[in-house]
């Protein structure tokens, strides 16, 4: 399973010896610690942060049952202004621990020997995928600008309106602007605003 090779002491442990010696027992925990390892290129929650499971478990035939809901609050960069933002989470779980370690693919997902449940994996790739793929600081973001790199949310850097033009004419754009001056302006029909107007015949 995704980052489930991380089996260093667990942060998010639970004494599961009662429950493991009753079937059909539950028992319902609120756990929180900070965990390491929870970062992507897009986002984290960075290691000051706690992470809550809040869970009931199950004691069932196959092992030990564990739904319920994993929260953080994830620090995530605005693909457009890369300015940094809170993110709060809130993940819906349902994991089944084996008894005992079994394959590798178990790894994280397995009562420790000492009969704690570590909840430590669930809780990770709960969070890392439930990380926003296109995260905005709010959805009009006006992003940075490409000419001068400005945050357009803050401030006219008076390059704008390149935003409005629709992307299938934006070469269109470049092409116009690389054109000699006057270039096709008295096809337009419309008045033109230059210095030489009076020089023209009227459209
Ligand atoms: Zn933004
Ligand atoms: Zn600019």
């Amino acid at each position: 399973m995704f980052m489930s090779k991380h089996v260093t002491a667990p942060a998010l442990a639970v004494d599961v010896r009662e429950l493991l010696r009753s079937p059909g027992a539950h028992r319902h925990v609120v756990v929180r610690a900070p965990l390491d390892d929870l970062a992507t290129p897009v986002a984290s929650v960075p290691p000051d942060r706690p992470v809550t499971v809040d869970a009931e478990i199950e004691s069932v035939v196959e092992g030990l049952l564990v739904s319920g809901t994993v929260r953080a609050t994830a620090v995530v960069g605005c693909v457009r202004c890369l300015r940094d933002l809170d993110h709060e989470l809130e993940v819906e779980v349902r994991e089944l621990f084996a008894l005992e370690p079994g394959d590798d693919e178990d790894e994280g997902y397995a009562v420790l020997p000492d009969d704690r449940l570590p909840l430590d994996t669930m809780a990770r790739d709960a969070l890392v995928l439930a990380f926003p793929a296109f995260p905005l600081c709010r959805p009009d973001c006006a992003g940075l600008c490409p000419v001068c790199g400005a945050d357009r949310n803050a401030m006219d850097c008076g390059h704008g309106g390149t935003e409005d033009i629709d992307p299938r004419w934006a070469g269109l754009a470049d092409l116009r602007t690389t054109l000699p001056e006057g270039f096709g302006e008295p096809q337009r029909g419309a008045p033109i605003n230059k210095e030489d107007d009076d020089a023209r015949p009227q459209a």
